[in-house]
């Protein structure tokens, strides 16, 4: 391959907004066979909002959930912290959250933190669960009533009882159906990787046409790397699109490392290829065009 070409070929991904980090990306570009995509950010909008509140104990009201869990998400910057923040700021007269003291986050996980003197956890059920959170069969319930219903469900304990459920919806983007079935036609499987929970994964999986089977969910962020892996070592070439700090070492892992333009500089630093209009369709643009670049230099 000349030089010359790859670089025309780069150049003209820059116009559709697709940034390179180099000439070997093309290469190692056109022999993916296998696409993982982020769920959260990736195929859906990442854009999530609040869709309900459920209290736990009879001593809080939503109002209060609200105010406690999002003056600790205010800190955080995973989407689900940005629409807990927002709506907690709605919800609350005046929209001032509290300062939060002793701030720490877990991707994958949650967050936690100090408001009020009282010590929030807000995240994962099965994180809060880690930390030591008791999970009643009613509060299992709950959770799993919300999750059926689509949503991520958010649990949130203060001073170590579980108090309430916060839950979200996400949209799948406009243009995600449409890149999926152009990543197809182009020969690669897609493959559905996310650390929400399996019911939302699979009905996002369904209705932008991936298969049952391809959908890994409940992943902490160690295993997306692992299951990179393991799709490397059954022989294929895989290209990982994702957005989040947690997708950060899989997009390094992965042959192809392709980051959404809105996503945390973490993930664009690790990828190989970022796309600046954040939609899937320009990841299938840059594998027909680099197939259609080499091929012309060959
Ligand atoms: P994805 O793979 O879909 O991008 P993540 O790995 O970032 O998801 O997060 C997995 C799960 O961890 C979320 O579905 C949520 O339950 C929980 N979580 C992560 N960050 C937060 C946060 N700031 N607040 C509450 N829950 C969180
Ligand atoms: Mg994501």
């Amino acid at each position: 391959a000349t030089p010359v070409g790859l670089l025309t070929g780069t150049g003209r991904g820059a116009q559709l907004g697709i940034l390179i980090k180099g000439p070997q990306v093309l290469e190692d570009t056109r022999t993916v066979d296998t696409i993982v995509l982020d769920k959260t950010g990736t195929v859906t909008d990442g854009r999530l909002s609040v869709v309900r509140t459920l209290t736990l104990e009879p001593t809080f009201d939503d109002a209060e959930l609200l105010q406690l869990a999002g003056s600790v998400e205010a800190a955080g910057e995973h989407p689900i912290a940005v629409a807990i923040a927002a709506a907690a700021q709605e919800a609350v007269t005046g929209g001032a959250l509290t300062p939060v003291t002793g701030f720490d986050s877990a991707p994958g996980g949650g967050v936690r933190g100090t408001v009020n003197g009282r010590a929030v956890v807000a995240g994962r059920p099965g994180w809060l669960e880690e930390n030591g959170v008791v999970l009643s069969e009613d509060v299992r319930t709950w959770l799993r009533a919300e999750q059926e219903a689509g949503s991520t469900a958010v649990l949130v304990a203060v001073d170590g009882r579980a108090a309430g459920i916060i839950s979200l919806r996400d949209n799948i983007k406009p243009g995600s159906v449409a890149a999926i079935a152009r990543l197809r036609a182009l020969g690669l499987r897609p493959v559905l990787l996310t650390g929400d929970n399996a019911v939302v994964a699979a009905r996002v999986a369904d209705a932008v046409g991936i298969a049952p089977e391809d959908v890994l969910a409940d992943v902490r962020p160690e295993g997306k790397v692992e299951a990179v892996k393991r799709f490397q070592a059954e022989g294929a070439t895989v290209a990982m699109a994702g957005d989040g700090v947690n997708d950060a070492p899989a997009l390094a892992q992965a042959d192809l490392g392709i980051a959404m333009g809105s996503g945390t500089d973490v993930a664009i630093e690790a990828a190989d290829l970022t796309v600046m209009g954040n939609d899937l369709g320009q990841v299938a643009t840059a594998i027909e065009l680099s197939r259609r670049t080499l091929g012309t230099i060959k």
